[in-house]
């Protein structure tokens, strides 16, 4: 009887040895990382509170016009990176299944589509994919 008292006993105290550790060098290595992965978060949401703010506001607050200037200018500037890249890269996507394909392939290497009648970016139709086109083509 005696064993089984010492089981809950431990039981029992798993949790304050818990508590123990968290005083041991690991454990402050462990709470130290807890607190990074907090402050990320905190940014995250700093970022999110940010976005809806510059949504909400954007045009129509003075005191931070600048900074809704210089979120703009960054934006456009990614999207003339964006477009450097696709030029670089002269690729054309597949009609038929939206992969991205060298300029001179003749045949889609996923689905074999044929894309030689495929002369540019042609306009997507699923949602995912017009909205990258609406990024690229801000
Ligand atoms: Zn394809």
């Amino acid at each position: 009887m005696e064993i089984f008292e010492k089981i809950s006993d431990t039981i029992i105290h798993v949790g304050k040895d818990v508590t123990q550790k968290a005083k041991d060098v690991s454990g402050i290595a462990k709470l130290k990382m807890d607190i990074r992965s907090k402050e990320d978060f905190i940014k995250e949401q700093y970022i999110e509170l940010g976005k809806l703010y510059y949504e909400k506001y954007k045009g129509s607050n003075e005191e931070e016009q600048a900074q809704f200037e210089r979120i703009d200018e960054a934006m456009c500037e990614i999207e003339q990176m964006k477009l450097q890249i696709l030029e670089i890269r002269k690729t054309k996507k597949c009609p038929d299944c939206g992969a991205e394909a060298p300029d001179t392939a003749g045949y889609c290497s996923v689905c074999g589509a044929n894309l030689s009648i495929v002369e540019e970016m042609p306009d997507t139709e699923t949602e995912e994919e017009s909205e990258k086109d609406d990024n690229i083509d801000f």
